[in-house]
C-alpha cells in the first residue's frame, strides 16, 4: 500500500534538506495548478523498503514576518489534507519556538497521524532541544539530521507499523 507523507513545519528547520534526501532525483513533475505546486512540492520517496509520495511545504522562505503565521496556517492545512501521515520537523539547535507551537495546534485539531522529528540533532548542541520537543504533545521525537543523513533508521521504524 502506498501512502502520502506531509513535511511540515516553521521555515529554516531542514524540510527541503529532508525531501531532497527522501526523493533523490524522483522529483515528481509539476504541473501548473495554481498556487499549489509552487508552494506544495511533491516527490516519489524511497526510505527502506518504503516507497510513498512526500509531500515538502516550500512556498514560505520569501514570507515576511507579517505574512509568515497566516501563510504557513493556509499551506500547513493543506499539505495537511494531502497527507495520511504528517512529519512535524522542529529544528532541536534552536528548541521549541512559538510558531513551533502554532504547528502542533494545527496537527492537533486535525488528529491524524503525527511523527515528530527533532532536526538538526547531531552534536551535543541539540541535546537541550530534543527534551523541549516532548513538550509539544506528539510523544518521543526522531532524533535526526537531515543533513547528514542521521536518523533515517529511526524514521523508518517510526513509520513501518503506520504505513
Ligand atoms: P526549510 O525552510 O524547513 O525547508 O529548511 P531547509 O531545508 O531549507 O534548511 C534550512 C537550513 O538548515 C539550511 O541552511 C540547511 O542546510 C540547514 N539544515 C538542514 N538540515 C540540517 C541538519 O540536520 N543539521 C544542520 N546543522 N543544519 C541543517
Ligand atoms: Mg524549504
Amino acid at each position: 500500500m502506498s501512502f502520502t507523507l506531509a513535511i511540515v513545519g516553521r521555515p529554516n528547520v531542514g524540510k527541503s534538506t529532508l525531501f531532497n534526501r527522501l526523493v533523490g532525483k524522483r522529483l515528481a513533475l509539476v504541473d501548473d495548478q495554481p498556487g499549489v505546486t509552487r508552494d506544495l512540492r511533491e516527490g516519489a520517496a524511497r526510505l527502506g523498503d518504503l516507497r510513498f509520495t512526500v509531500i515538502d511545504t516550500a512556498g514560505l522562505e520569501d514570507a515576511t514576518d507579517a505574512s509568515l503565521q497566516g501563510r504557513m496556517r493556509r499551506l500547513t492545512e493543506r499539505a495537511v489534507e494531502m497527507a495520511d501521515i504528517c512529519l512535524f520537523l522542529i529544528d532541536a539547535r534552536a528548541g521549541v519556538t512559538p510558531v513551533d507551537e502554532t504547528v502542533a495546534d494545527i496537527l492537533r485539531r486535525r488528529g491524524g497521524q503525527v511523527i515528530l522529528a527533532a532536526n538538526k540533532s547531531e552534536g551535543r548542541a541539540a541535546d537541550a532541544g530534543v527534551i523541549e520537543a516532548y513538550s509539544l504533545g506528539f510523544g518521543e521525537p526522531v532524533r535526526m539530521s537531515a543533513e547528514h543523513g542521521e536518523g533515517l533508521n529511526d524514521l523508518l521504524s517510526q513509520l513501518m507499523p503506520i504505513a
